[in-house]
C-alpha cells in the first residue's frame, strides 16, 4: 500500500496537524491512527446496509459514512437526510468509477447481491479505494481470485465482511483450534439457516440462481467458515446433498444443503444450511469434552458453553455492535498499514469449498476433493 492511497496519512501532513494542535507528543503511526476516521462509501442501499451497516458506522471510532452508491435515486433523500452525505459523494453504478477522484472516500463497502461483488470490487480497486466486501465474497473461487489480484495490483486492501471473526467468543473458539483444551478435535457440527418465504415467492434475488441465490451462498458459507476457523485447517474433500423440499419456490437454487467436510487428522464436519429451517449452532466434539456456541452467527452476540462448565457469555451485545467492531478493525488495518484480520484470501478459501459442495450436490453426494491454494 502506498502512502498517497491513505490520504491525510503522510508523515508530512501528520506533523503539520500536530503542529497546528500544538502537540508536543512524538509522532507515531499508532497514535495517529487512533485519531483518524476513514471515509466509507456503501455500495447497495438494501436491507443489510440500511438496517445494520449504516447504524453501525455511527458507532465506530475510526470510520464515517462518507459516500453512497445506488441504483435507486428514490432512496437518496432519506439516506442523505439522515446521514448528511453531500451530493458530491453520491454515485450510481454507472458513474461509480468516478469515485477515484473523491478524496473523501477511502474504502467502499460492497453490499450488493452476490453476483455483483466481483464487478464492484474491480471498479473500486481500479479507483484506488480499499475494498470491503460482503459474504459470500463472490460466486466462485475464480472470481474471488480475480478480486484478490485486482486489489493487489492496485495496492488496496481487500477484506471480507465475516463479522464473526471480530466477535470475542468466536475469536476464543479460533484460539482453541490450536490450544486444544479438550484434546484432539474429533468432529464438528455447524448448522446455519432461517425460514424464509413462508408466504410464497417474490422477486427476491436470494431465489435467483443468476444473482447468487440459495441457502449455501447465503448461510452455508458461515458453516464452512466456522468449520475452518474452529479447526484451523483446510478441508480436503466434501460430500453434499441438496435436500430442497419447496421445489416450487426454489428453482435452480438450494433451499437446504447438507454437507460433510473431511479435514486432516480424520476430523469430520457435518453441516446443514437452509432457507426452510431456523438453524444457528456450532459444536466441537473433542477427545475429552466439547464446546458449543448457539447462536454462533447471531446479530445480538454469540454465546455458548463447554463440557467443563465454562460459559461463553455474549460480549458484544445487541446489534449493530458486531458490525461496528468489524469496521473499526478493518479501518485500523488500513490506517496502521497492516494486514486485515479477514483478507480476501480467506473468502477465496471458502469459495473453493463452495465450488466443491455444488459439484458434489450435482453428482448426488459424490466425494469431491477440494482445490487447495
Ligand atoms: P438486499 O436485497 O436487501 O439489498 C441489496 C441491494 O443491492 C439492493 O437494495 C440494491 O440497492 C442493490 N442492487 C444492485 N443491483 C441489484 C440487483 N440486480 N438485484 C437486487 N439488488 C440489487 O440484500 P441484503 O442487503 O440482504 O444483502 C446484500 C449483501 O450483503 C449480500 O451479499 C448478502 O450475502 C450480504 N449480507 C451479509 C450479512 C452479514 O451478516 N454479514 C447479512 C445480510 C446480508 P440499491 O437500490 O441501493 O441499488
Amino acid at each position: 500500500m502506498t502512502g498517497d492511497r491513505n490520504r491525510g496519512w503522510t508523515r508530512r501532513q501528520a506533523l503539520q496537524s500536530m503542529a497546528l494542535a500544538g502537540a508536543a507528543a512524538a509522532w507515531s503511526p499508532r497514535s495517529l491512527a487512533q485519531d483518524r476516521r476513514i471515509g466509507v462509501a456503501l455500495v447497495g442501499l438494501g436491507g443489510y446496509a440500511k438496517g445494520l451497516l449504516a447504524p453501525a458506522l455511527q458507532l465506530t471510532k475510526h470510520c464515517r459514512l462518507a459516500g453512497l452508491v445506488t441504483g435507486s435515486p428514490d432512496k437518496l433523500p432519506e439516506w442523505q437526510g439522515k446521514y448528511g452525505v453531500p451530493d458530491r459523494n453520491v454515485y450510481s453504478y454507472e458513474d461509480f468509477h468516478r469515485i477515484a477522484d473523491n478524496p473523501d472516500i477511502d474504502a467502499v463497502y460492497i453490499v450488493t447481491p452476490n453476483h455483483l461483488h466481483k464487478a464492484h470490487a474491480l471498479i473500486a480497486a481500479a479507483a484506488g479505494k480499499h475494498v470491503w466486501c460482503e459474504k459470500p465474497m463472490a460466486m466462485d473461487a475464480a472470481e474471488g481470485e480475480a478480486m484478490v489480484k485486482a486489489c493487489r495490483d492496485h495496492k488496496v486492501q481487500l477484506t471480507v465482511g465475516y463479522r464473526m471473526q471480530h466477535e470475542p467468543n468466536t475469536r476464543r473458539f479460533m484460539a482453541m483450534a490450536t490450544e486444544r483444551p479438550f484434546g484432539r478435535i474429533i468432529k464438528l457440527r455447524a448448522d446455519a439457516g432461517w425460514f424464509g418465504w413462508r408466504n410464497g415467492a417474490d422477486e427476491a434475488w436470494r431465489l435467483d440462481p443468476a444473482r447468487g441465490g440459495g441457502a449455501m451462498y447465503d448461510m452455508g458459507v458461515y458453516c464452512v467458515n466456522a468449520a475452518r476457523y474452529s479447526t484451523g485447517m483446510e478441508p480436503v474433500a466434501v460430500q453434499a446433498w441438496d435436500e430442497t423440499v419447496r421445489r416450487e419456490l426454489f428453482k435452480g437454487v438450494d433451499e437446504t444443503m447438507r454437507f460433510r467436510l473431511e479435514f486432516p487428522e480424520d476430523i469430520v464436519a457435518e453441516c446443514v444450511t437452509s432457507f426452510g429451517r431456523n438453524l444457528n449452532t456450532l459444536q466441537v466434539d473433542c477427545e475429552r469434552g466439547w464446546y458449543t456456541m448457539s447462536p454462533f452467527q447471531g446479530y445480538d452476540g454469540n454465546g455458548g458453553r463447554a463440557s467443563d462448565g465454562t460459559v461463553f457469555e455474549p460480549q458484544l451485545g445487541e446489534k449493530p455492535r458486531m458490525q461496528a467492531e468489524q469496521m473499526d478493525q478493518d479501518a485500523l488495518a488500513i490506517l496502521e498499514q497492516r494486514a486485515p484480520r479477514v483478507p480476501g484470501e480467506e473468502g477465496v478459501r471458502d469459495l473453493r469449498v463452495l465450488d466443491a459442495v455444488f459439484a458434489s450436490a450435482k453428482a448426488d453426494g459424490k466425494r469431491v476433493e477440494i482445490a487447495q491454494a
